[in-house]
């Protein structure tokens, strides 16, 4: 088993995969997210650069990012892979976690592209409800992702919110964001022979299906 990068635009369905491949393979699944809200707690001097960042409003820099990437995936339960989570977004932040897997003795991972269509996409998005109290999303149109109350979180019991920018117009918007800033990224990974490409289109157990033909354990 190798770590598995998913790339996919927005409401792509890379949260519903990346806990179906968490829960098949017991892998950890590390966001970059997650790890500077945790690295901002304790009171080393990393935690309060990052203090200081965050209160300024201003993007974490790509080295702190990196440091606290590495010291994850160097822990015992990162041995038999994991799943990368909003990371890398660019050509650099790829390459620099290249250099990462080779100073760690790490092998590539698996890149795996959800191939989505942009009208699917954007009839799902706005079908997509979520928890305000535990941030669990729905989607009222798919089967498997359907709270089991209408408008009530199963979790919970919250009762679940559309977010406003999820809307065809807006969703236009952000998929030609994706499009263009992750472009280059796919190219950089393709050029690599470390990209596959799953089609998205028919629904979230073949997906899985494919990806897991893929991963092949
Ligand atoms: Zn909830």
């Amino acid at each position: 088993m190798k770590s598995i990068i998913l790339i996919a635009p927005p409401a792509g369905g890379k949260g519903t995969q990346s806990n179906m491949l968490k829960e098949e393979y017991n892998l950890p699944h590390i966001s970059t997210g997650d790890l500077l809200r945790g690295a901002s707690k304790d009171d080393s001097n990393i935690s309060k650069e990052i203090n200081k960042i965050m209160q300024e409003g201003r993007l974490v820099p790509d080295h702190i990012v990196m440091t606290l990437l590495k010291a994850r995936i160097e822990k015992d339960d990162c041995n038999n892979g994991y799943i990368l989570d909003g990371f890398p977004r660019t050509v650099e932040q790829a390459i620099a976690y290249e250099n990462i897997l080779k100073e760690l003795g790490k092998e590539n991972g698996y890149v795996i592209l959800l191939d989505t269509n942009k009208e699917d996409a954007k009839a799902r998005i706005a079908n997509r409800v979520s928890c305000p109290k535990c941030g669990r999303v729905y989607n009222n149109i798919i089967e498997d992702l359907k709270p089991q109350v209408i408008n009530q979180c199963d979790d919970c019991n919250s009762a679940l919110v559309h977010r406003e920018d999820d809307n065809a117009e807006t969703y236009e918007k952000r998929y030609n964001e994706y499009l263009e800033k992750t472009q280059p990224l796919i190219d950089f990974y393709k050029e690599k022979n470390l990209l596959y490409e799953v089609d998205n289109n028919v629904d979230v157990d073949y997906t899985f299906s494919q990806i897991k033909k893929i991963i092949g354990e």
